[in-house]
């Protein structure tokens, strides 16, 4: 039998795959193997430590809670274009320097330009 602090870290990563779709929580449970109780005392302790938030929802005629992660994993996605990856002056670039990030106009665009 798994011990409590392992399938809450299972529940918390597949919470946390769901991503803004949320899971309901029926769907967790029969997902990592634990009883309705289990299941429900993990999601409250999930959600009392910050990690999770529940919606109450109507499925198949029930009330019960979809849950969603509060925090998303970090995407690359966000940074893939970002200048100093490919900025030939890269090594040489450092706060205090004679090249900083603090002033350079590259970055600056890059940071205020809008997608
Ligand atoms: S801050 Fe500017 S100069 Fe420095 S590495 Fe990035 S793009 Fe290059």
């Amino acid at each position: 039998m798994p011990k409590q602090n392992d399938l809450e870290q299972r529940a918390l990563d597949i919470i946390m795959s769901s991503g803004e779709k949320g899971i309901l929580q029926s769907d967790l449970w029969r997902e990592i193997n634990a009883s309705s109780r289990e299941g429900s005392r993990i999601s409250i302790r999930l959600e009392n430590k910050g990690l999770i938030y529940r919606e109450p929802e109507l499925s198949r005629g029930r009330w019960t809670y979809r849950l969603y992660p509060k925090r998303q994993p970090v995407s690359m996605d966000s940074i893939l274009d970002c200048p100093c990856l490919s900025c030939e002056e890269n090594l040489r670039c450092g706060a205090g320097g004679k090249l900083s990030p603090n002033d350079c106009d590259r970055l600056i665009e890059w940071v205020l330009k809008e997608d």
